[in-house]
């Protein structure tokens, strides 16, 4: 590192802060930036600043967005009498990318964890329970992580919500105990959808 002049250096300082990414990686990709054409760079540079700039979340199911409602939601062919709960953004991405699902989503953007203090107030609950009173919503399904603090938010929802008269399901097996769906394959997300069951 030290024999690289100031500006190398840096680069290589702020691509190591990247997940998964150690220093000989850094170098070599700060190298491949200092070589290719100044054109690629900035578009490089610009990416990262538009992203950081132009994204937000959905004011109907935050999820990740460019424009005030999302793509899914100002979808009108999806199904919005069918609404899929998940903690994450890259959780909904995992299901869309399944295309086992044509509903709409609701991200919680959490779990509960009362360890934690993570508690109702900390996710977006009250935002559901608003939304399953407001629209046009049958059933709900809850696709939170198979983890323990997926499994008792699972629980908390379909206590909240029992007496609301809309369904309450369940993604169902396939998905392994403590399974992240951002990591979980396709296929096993298809499977648990399709057969999801009341709680
Ligand atoms: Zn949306």
């Amino acid at each position: 590192m030290m024999y690289y002049p100031p500006s190398i250096r840096d680069l290589i300082k702020n691509i190591t802060r990247l997940p998964g990414i150690g220093e000989k990686t850094a170098e070599r990709l700060a190298l491949h930036i200092l070589h290719a054409p100044r054109e690629q760079a900035q578009a490089l540079a610009q990416s990262i600043m538009a992203l950081k700039d132009n994204i937000r979340r959905c004011k109907r199911c935050f999820g990740l967005s460019d424009t005030e409602v999302c793509r899914i939601c100002s979808n009108p062919k999806r199904d919005g009498a069918r609404l899929c709960v998940v903690e994450l953004p890259a959780d909904m991405i995992s299901i869309e990318k399944s295309g086992a699902f044509f509903g709409v989503y609701h991200i919680l953007d959490g779990a509960l964890s009362p360890m934690d203090g993570v508690g109702p107030d900390d996710i977006r609950i009250r935002e559901l329970v608003r939304r399953v009173a407001a629209e046009k919503i049958e059933e709900v399904v809850v696709a939170t992580n198979t983890s323990v603090e997926g499994e008792a938010t699972a629980t908390y929802i379909y206590q909240r919500l029992k007496d609301t008269g809309v369904k309450v399901t369940r993604i169902a097996s396939g998905i392994p105990m403590g399974g992240d769906l951002k990591y979980v394959d396709q296929l096993t997300i298809k499977r648990a959808l399709d057969s999801r069951h009341a709680i």
